[in-house]
């Protein structure tokens, strides 16, 4: 189908965080280049000035290249809290600093409230109609009826196509699941995660943190987590961890393990805040169909480790915006979304089997072995730095460095320091 056959329609987003936005902008963008009159309409129903979506608040790169060169959108100077130079990474026992060149684009912090409310009104200004009300159910076409209709807070709309930003929403997801008839099927797995704001000044964050981000995989006497991190950002610290199991115990066991309280100031647990989240553990099912398509978190093709859950929303919007404005809405044209998105699921897969790796690494002890390799091997320190701060895709990774010769030195110094263990 050509963009032709998509003019005048009406494009509905349900949901304006950075997967929504980025779908808005994006079609915007095409239907003024293109002439097609499309009407972009987005529903986002939180407000951004008293809510917020679960985040740590770092923007790893590509996010500039995205912002300005695909979306055209720069952000504002005051919106960045730091520049992030590098990570601590402790694991197996071990711990090392991971700089990388950043030839690759830099790293920052910022305030996720205020990168929301900064990119929702880029949509807006790009030409997309902002709704402030939550959908409430969907209606597919059925038996001669040609429009989806969206019901919602504030009303109704008829739309030729909808895209499914809505992240995780509880509610959103059965809303989808029931509308498409369990087409789409949410995310069959999830991390939890718990998050606390630490407020302190900006000279303790230099002295016992900088501008580095601490990174914490696996961390100790804590099975229930896979990871957790200390962000600095302007005049507070971020705590986050995530485990499929975690509790908001292990968070406050977290807290209290030596090697993150060196970092942080003194806590009073009574008066932590305490915000819960997840981010998806497996992909959904039926990212595509009939007049709708998914994107963001939606469609859980998230990295394993976290790993620039912003970016793949933005990503995935773009490429959503592509599919509908040069093939169309029907079923078989949409599918187009999941050839153009073929990439970043396949490093889905790449980064599940890093997450098996790691894990049995640091069972095995081998963890260890290698972050203590990456202190004198280049090659061990660019891999890590490359999984650690989202510079590179797991599959370049694996490619670039899972070398037979590497990996026989990883293995020879692992035996070589089980032995030195036992004697
Ligand atoms: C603890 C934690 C820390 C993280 N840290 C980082 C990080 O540092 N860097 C990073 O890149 N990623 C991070 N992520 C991941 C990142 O937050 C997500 O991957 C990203 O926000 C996904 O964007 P999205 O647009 O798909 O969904 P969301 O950002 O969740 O946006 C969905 C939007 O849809 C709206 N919505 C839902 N249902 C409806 C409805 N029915 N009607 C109208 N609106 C609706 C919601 O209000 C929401 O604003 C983190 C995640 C967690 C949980």
């Amino acid at each position: 189908m050509a963009s032709g056959d998509i003019r005048g329609k009406t494009v509905a987003i349900v949901g304006g965080g950075p997967g929504g936005c980025g779908t808005a902008i994006r079609l915007a963008q095409l239907s003024r280049e293109r002439d097609l009159g499309l009407r972009v309409v987005l529903f986002e129903g939180k407000d951004f000035e008293h809510h917020y979506n679960q985040c740590a608040g770092v923007l790893s790169p590509p996010i500039e290249e995205l912002l300005q060169d695909r979306l055209g959108v720069e952000l504002p100077y005051d919106i960045y809290k730091r520049q992030i130079f590098g990570y601590r990474l402790h694991a197996g026992k071990k711990e090392i600093l991971l700089v990388g060149d950043h030839k690759g684009g830099a790293t920052y912090a910022v305030r996720r409230v205020v990168f929301d409310r900064f990119f929702l009104s880029c949509a807006e200004k790009g030409g997309a109609e902002v709704s402030h009300s939550r959908v409430t159910a969907i209606d597919f076409p059925k038996k001669g009826r040609d429009n989806v209709f969206l019901y919602t807070e504030g009303g109704m709309l008829k739309a030729d196509v909808v895209v499914g930003a809505f992240g995780l929403d509880d509610g959103m997801m059965s809303v989808f699941e029931t509308a498409t008839g369990g087409k789409y099927r949410r995310p069959g797995d999830y991390m939890h995660t718990f998050v606390v704001k630490i407020a302190t000044d900006r000279a303790f964050i230099e002295k016992k943190l900088g501008s580095i981000i601490y990174a914490y995989l696996f961390p100790p006497g804590i099975p229930n987590l896979d990871f957790g991190a200390i962000t600095p950002k302007g005049d507070h610290v971020i705590v986050n961890v995530a485990g499929r199991r975690a509790t908001v115990e292990d968070m406050f066991a977290f807290l209290s393990l030596d090697i993150v309280r060196d970092h942080l100031p003194p806590l009073s647990r009574d008066s932590l805040e305490v915000y819960r989240g997840k981010f998806p553990g497996k992909p959904a099912r039926g990212a595509t169909g009939d007049r709708y398509l998914v994107v963001g978190d939606a469609t859980g093709w998230m990295r394993p480790f976290k790993g620039k859950g912003i970016n793949m929303a933005i990503q995935t919007g773009i490429q959503a915006a592509e599919t509908i404005v040069d093939h169309g809405t029907d079923s078989a044209s949409l599918r187009k979304y999941e050839e153009r998105s073929r990439q970043l699921r396949d490093d889905y897969l790449y980064g599940s089997w890093m997450r098996h790796l790691c894990k049995a690494g640091e069972i095995t002890g081998m963890l260890g072995t290698v972050l203590s390799m990456a202190k004198v091997n280049q090659e061990v320190h660019d891999a890590l730095f490359s999984a650690v701060s989202g510079h590179g895709s797991f599959r370049d990774i694996f490619t670039r460095y899972a070398r037979p010769r590497v990996l026989a030195d990883v293995v020879r110094n692992y035996v070589r320091d089980r032995r030195r263990g036992r004697s």
